[in-house]
């Protein structure tokens, strides 16, 4: 079985293909036991202070957004029943819940596996909602479709899909070796993994190479697929790879990288153990925290888990 990180291993069932079915859609939110995230500001509503959780609502208080046209994506069957979010964008919310929205990267390490999964699919979801209100094609207002998964525009009758953007990130090792960057803006002595988005028309080994290439000067040659992690800020889908150094000399792309470094696979383990036990240092350097698949992927490599 492969591994899950952070925002993966979503437990839900997603019906995909019942969400056409407003009779089906109608009759889940008129079930009392249909459970409701609302998100103000793409930050979940939670319950409790010191370990908070996700503050699934019933759909009744909320049916006066929902008439009002408030964004609302179907996420998904699971543990028996519907599970919806909803953009409280302009939602008249009790003032002690308002204060207690927490932002999604520093709530996830908190939450169960499976809640931080759903919590990703509903950011993405209520983001992309957020941002393409008016049709790319022909620039009229659009609307809501597809429970949440499509918007449509009732004046060229185009339909537009949630993206998902493909992420490289990627450790290149050359044999006891692997090469790290730091980029410009995260202050401090913080390395991680390089990576970038794979572009149009470019497979993902191809941009792997690419990336490496263009950020430190390092050529590449063979790549292997290791395991990806969405990554919901705002859509991206983080594939992890390793790939084989043919080349040592680094030359940084000042625009991208402060500095890029080869660390040795005793150095690399002992940052991961750093970042696995808590905040930085910041007089030493350092990784991700286990919330990013850069962690793991240098986890893995330096363990002797994985190798090209
Ligand atoms: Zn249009």
């Amino acid at each position: 079985m492969e591994d899950v990180y952070c925002f993966g291993g979503n437990p839900l069932d997603r019906a995909s293909e019942r969400r056409d079915d407003g009779d089906w859609i109608a009759k889940l939110l008129d079930d009392p036991q249909t459970r409701l995230l609302a998100l103000r500001d793409l930050k979940p509503f939670t319950r409790g202070t010191t370990t908070p959780t996700l503050d699934w609502q019933p759909v009744a208080p909320w049916r006066a957004r929902i008439g009002a046209g408030a964004p609302l994506v179907f996420l998904g069957l699971g543990d028996g029943r519907a599970h919806f979010a909803i953009d409280a964008v302009g939602a008249d919310v009790a003032p002690e819940l308002d204060t207690g929205l927490i932002d999604v990267r520093a709530l996830a390490p908190t939450l169960a596996h499976g809640e931080a999964a759903i919590l990703a699919e509903a950011r993405s979801l209520l983001d992309w909602h957020a941002r393409h209100r008016f049709c790319a094609q022909c620039g009229a207002p659009s609307t809501v479709a597809s429970a949440g998964w499509k918007r449509h525009c009732p004046a060229c009758r185009a339909s537009h899909f949630p993206r998902t953007d493909p992420v490289v990130i990627m450790l290149a090792t050359r044999g006891e070796r692997a090469l790290l960057g730091r980029n410009r803006r995260r202050p401090g002595a913080r390395f991680s993994c390089l990576a970038g988005f794979v572009e149009p028309g470019e497979t993902p080994e191809e941009a792997v190479r690419r990336e490496v290439r263009e950020e430190a000067g390092v050529r590449c040659g063979r790549v292997r697929y290791l395991a990806a992690q969405p990554w919901p800020f705002p859509s991206s889908l983080m594939m992890g790879f390793l790939t084989e150094a043919l080349t040592e000399e680094i030359t940084v792309d000042a625009e991208e990288l402060a500095e890029a470094r080869w660390f040795s696979r005793t150095e690399i383990r002992e940052m991961v153990a750093r970042a696995a036990t808590g905040p930085d240092d910041p007089a030493q350097v350092s990784l991700p925290s286990p919330i990013a698949i850069a962690h793991h992927i240098c986890r893995r490599w330096s363990s002797g888990l994985d190798s090209v």
